[in-house]
Parts: C-alpha cells; sequence; structure tokens
C-alpha cells in the first residue's frame, strides 16, 4: 500500500511521511490517563486527536495495534519525582483504597470516552498488572550500568547518554526549572539532576498504600518505566508511533526513550505525536488544580458531548485551543444544523461511484496534510454543497464519519428550527426569572435555570442589549 500520510514528528521537528516498520501495519501507544480523578476536557482533546490519528490511519488502511496504560501508581505530583503520589491523594481526598479510586476513575474515564466517540484501545493495561515487567527492565538496566541504587532508590543515569535531551534544546531549559520551581524539590540522592527514579524503597511519603517485594526491598515503579515495559510487551521492540500531550515530552517522554533504547540497545520509536494544550481564559486546564471542566459538567449544562469533539476538531492539533462556552455555543448550533443538513438527505438513487472516490480522496488528503482536521470538515461541507445526488452525499458522510465520529447520520435530535408560541412564553418567563435570581445574587438558581434551558436546546446569551436567546 501506498503511504501518504504526513505527519509532524517531535523528535525531528518536521512534518515528516509516515512509513511504518512493516508494511500496511502500525504499532500505536498512548500514555494514559492517572487515574486519581475525572478527565478533564484538556485531556480529552488529547485523546479525541489520538483518536483522530487512529482512525486516520485505518481509513488509509493500515492494520493497526493500538495500546494504553492506565497510570495507578508511581506518579508523583511533580512530574520530577518529588511531592505525594497521586493515587494517594486521590484516595486520601475520598477516604478510599487506591485500588477502588483506581477502578471508579478508570471506569469514568472510559465512559467520557464513550460519550466522545473515542475508540478503546485495543490493550488497555494498568501499570499494577506489569510490576514483574518493570523489575525486569530495572534489572537489566542496572546490569547494563545505565542504573544505580542509591539511599534505597534505583534511578536512571542520564550521563551515561551521549542525547539525553531528544526532542529539542527547550529541555535543557526545563531541566534548569527543576529546583527553582517552589513544589520541586531537588533528590539528595541524584548523581546528576536530569536523573529520574526507577524504583522506590524510600519516599517521603511511608504510608505509600501499595508496595511489593523486588530485589531493591519493598518499594514501587517510579512513573516512567511503566511506559517502555507495556510498550515493549505489546507492541514489540519496535513502535512506530506514540501519542501524548505536549506536557508529556519533558520529563516523560524523554525518559521513556533514555530507558527503552538502553534496555533494547537500538531505536525504539519512529513517530512521537504531541497534541497541544486546551486552556481556558485562566491557563492551561490542569486536574491537579482540582477545578476543572469535565463532560458532566458540559452535559448538565446541556451541552452534547459531541459538540465538543466538532469544537476540538475544528482546530488543529498542534495549535493550542482556548476553550469558552460561547465558542462551544457556537459550534454546538453549527453541529445540529449539520446534523440537520444530512439526515434531509434523501437515499434516491445510485451512488456515484467516481463522484465518491474524487471527495473520499479529497477528505483523505486534508487528513494527510499532519491531520488538518479542520480542512476535512471543510471538505464535508462543500461536498454538502457539490453537485451530485443525495444518496452520494450520504454514502459519503458516512464514510467520512468514520474517521470524524460525530454521529453525522443520528439525525437533528428535535427537528424543527421554529420556535411554537408556548414554548417562546416558556423561555421568557424563564429568563425573567433568572434576571430576578441574579439580582437576589442567587447565581446557583440563575445558572440552573441556564442549563435547564440549554437541555431544551435553548442558548442564552447575555448582551448590553438585555439577554439574547436562540433555538439550536
Ligand atoms: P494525565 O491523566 O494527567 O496523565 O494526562 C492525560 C493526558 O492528557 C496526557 O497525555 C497529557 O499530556 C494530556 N493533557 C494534560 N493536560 C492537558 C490539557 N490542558 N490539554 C490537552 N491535553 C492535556
Ligand atoms: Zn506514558
Amino acid at each position: 500500500m501506498e503511504n501518504r500520510l504526513k505527519i509532524y514528528n517531535s523528535l525531528t521537528r518536521k512534518e515528516e511521511l509516515f512509513v511504518p516498520n512493516e508494511e500496511g501495519k502500525v504499532g500505536m501507544y498512548t500514555c494514559g490517563p492517572t487515574v486519581y480523578h475525572y478527565a478533564h476536557i484538556g485531556n480529552l482533546r488529547s485523546y479525541i486527536m489520538e483518536d483522530l490519528l487512529e482512525k486516520t490511519l485505518r481509513y488509509l488502511g493500515y492494520d493497526v495495534r493500538r495500546v494504553m496504560n492506565i497510570t495507578d501508581v508511581g506518579h508523583l505530583s511533580s512530574d520530577a519525582d518529588t511531592g505525594e503520589d497521586k493515587m494517594l491523594k486521590g484516595a486520601k481526598r475520598e477516604h478510599k483504597t487506591v485500588m477502588e479510586i483506581a477502578r471508579f476513575y478508570t471506569q469514568a474515564f472510559f465512559e467520557d470516552c464513550g460519550k466522545l466517540n473515542i475508540k478503546r484501545p485495543d490493550v488497555v493495561e494498568p501499570a499494577t498488572n506489569c510490576i514483574r515487567e518493570f523489575i525486569h527492565m530495572i534489572t537489566v538496566l542496572l546490569e547494563k550500568g545505565y542504573a544505580y541504587e542509591m539511599g534505597g532508590n534505583i534511578y536512571f543515569d542520564t550521563s551515561r547518554l551521549e542525547n539525553y535531551h531528544v526532542f529539542s534544546g527547550q529541555d535543557s531549559d526545563m531541566e534548569l526549572l527543576v529546583g527553582v520551581r517552589d513544589d520541586v524539590e531537588e533528590d539528595a540522592n541524584k548523581k546528576n539532576k536530569s536523573d529520574f527514579v526507577l524504583w522506590f524503597t524510600k519516599s517521603k511519603f511511608e504510608d505509600q498504600e501499595l508496595k511489593w517485594e523486588s530485589p531493591w526491598g519493598l518499594g514501587y515503579p517510579g512513573w516512567h518505566i511503566e511506559c517502555s515495559c507495556i510498550g515493549i510487551k505489546h507492541l514489540g521492540e519496535y513502535m512506530d508511533i506514540h501519542c501524548g500531550g505536549v506536557d508529556n515530552i519533558f520529563p516523560h517522554h524523554t525518559n521513556e526513550i533514555a530507558q527503552s533504547e538502553s534496555y533494547l540497545g537500538h531505536k525504539w520509536c519512529n513517530y512521537w505525536f504531541h497534541v497541544h494544550h486546551l486552556n481556558d481564559k485562566a491557563g492551561k486546564m490542569s486536574k491537579s488544580k482540582g477545578d476543572f471542566l469535565t463532560v458532566s459538567l458540559l452535559e448538565s449544562k446541556g451541552y452534547d458531548p459531541l459538540a465538543y469533539r466538532l469544537f476540538c476538531l475544528q482546530s488543529h492539533y498542534r495549535k493550542p485551543l482556548e476553550f469558552s462556552y460561547e465558542n462551544l455555543d457556537n459550534v454546538t448550533s453549527a453541529y445540529r444544523k449539520l446534523r440537520r443538513r444530512i439526515g434531509e438527505l434523501t437515499p434516491e438513487g445510485e451512488v456515484e461511484q467516481e463522484k465518491f472516490a474524487d471527495w473520499k480522496k479529497r477528505f483523505e488528503d486534508a487528513l494527510c496534510d499532519d491531520l488538518n482536521s479542520s480542512m476535512a470538515l471543510t471538505v464535508l461541507y462543500e461536498m454538502l454543497k457539490a453537485d451530485m445526488n443525495d444518496s452520494t452525499k450520504r454514502a459519503l458522510a458516512e464514510s467520512f464519519d468514520q474517521v470524524l465520529s460525530l454521529d453525522l447520520l443520528a439525525g437533528e435530535a428535535d427537528g424543527a428550527d421554529t420556535v411554537d408560541g408556548e414554548l417562546e412564553a416558556y423561555v421568557l418567563s424563564r429568563i425573567e426569572e433568572r434576571a430576578a435570581a441574579k439580582k437576589n445574587r442567587d447565581f446557583a438558581m440563575a445558572d440552573a435555570i441556564r442549563s435547564e434551558l440549554a437541555e431544551k436546546g435553548i442558548l442564552l446569551e447575555d448582551t448590553r442589549e438585555g439577554v439574547k436567546w436562540k433555538k439550536v
């Protein structure tokens, strides 16, 4: 088969033609969630764009095997091996055991993914399943002289590598930040600042809940080792493409490469795919901040999770994206119109094969251009306006939806554009009640009214001329 996908590779900092190790087959790895809390819609932006990558590869005809880990141990509050274990923090917050927390938030994560039409990876493996494999890899790294024991912990010795900072010059600057940021304490056991923990037997947190026997004593793994081990376990010694959010580049992916290539003795993964962050007005959305947007929250405000998927697809994965309700309102309205438009297509006549092939190629070309999803959506809109019969348009929409996963053929949820008089009177009375609630500073009530109307497809907009509303 012909390789057509051009993709930006963070390793070479260039757009490159994607050529897998084995013709027609792709081994793809995704860093999974740390399951100490709900995923926020920022995390899910990364998973939506990775889902788009996987589905694009499948659409182009590759046989994809995708693997994802679940981080249920070892990820400390700071990515640089200090601070409290995130899982333990979650357990304390909810007065539960770490494993209860892990189970609950793993399930919640896949429920959110389901609502966003994110396909479940072929293999999902929790870190706590693979302790034996971690111990084996660490043993080999010690034998080969890439690791050392100090103060009860096992560390990776980054000075053994000629090029530890494989991704960019920027990483060295990031390294300097270690020890400067308030929340990052330097670990005196480390020979070099950038060394990292492979196995803890001693940490500041004696009450670490999950511990395992190892040749170095009772302890638990560092965070990075899991992705190297789980990747090699399920995809073999050569990986085609590895994904994550940009914050994973350093130190996580840098350390994964250091461990894996030292262990294997050869290059490990050829392409590195990184999704830029979703920000809100206050900056990067972050799980550890505690106060964040989830899919359930969007739903409780009446939004369709797939409108959020469309929101993400409208912009390129390599650009930061700013979230606002106003933008989501606009996308919601566009999404409903799009589904209605497609729902109105009458499947009459034969599919015009030449036209079908031509538009399919245009759609693929957009995706092959470094996953240009907004261009792919433009192709969809143009296709709907083009001169061909409805059957062909429907067949194309169905085909594009294998990648876009927007339930394009599910029809428009609540039909007509027109608003009947009864509904109008109701909306106006609720708007008045909302204004009264705001006046009384009862913002919870005001929000509840807004959400209730949103659920009915009525969106409110506070403008200088007063409250405007529309049915979407
Ligand atoms: P975590 O559960 O914290 O391990 O993160 C899960 C995934 O979400 C990782 O691939 C992160 O790089 C990614 N991520 C974290 N924050 C954001 C954000 N604000 N926008 C997009 N992706 C993010
Ligand atoms: Zn990872």
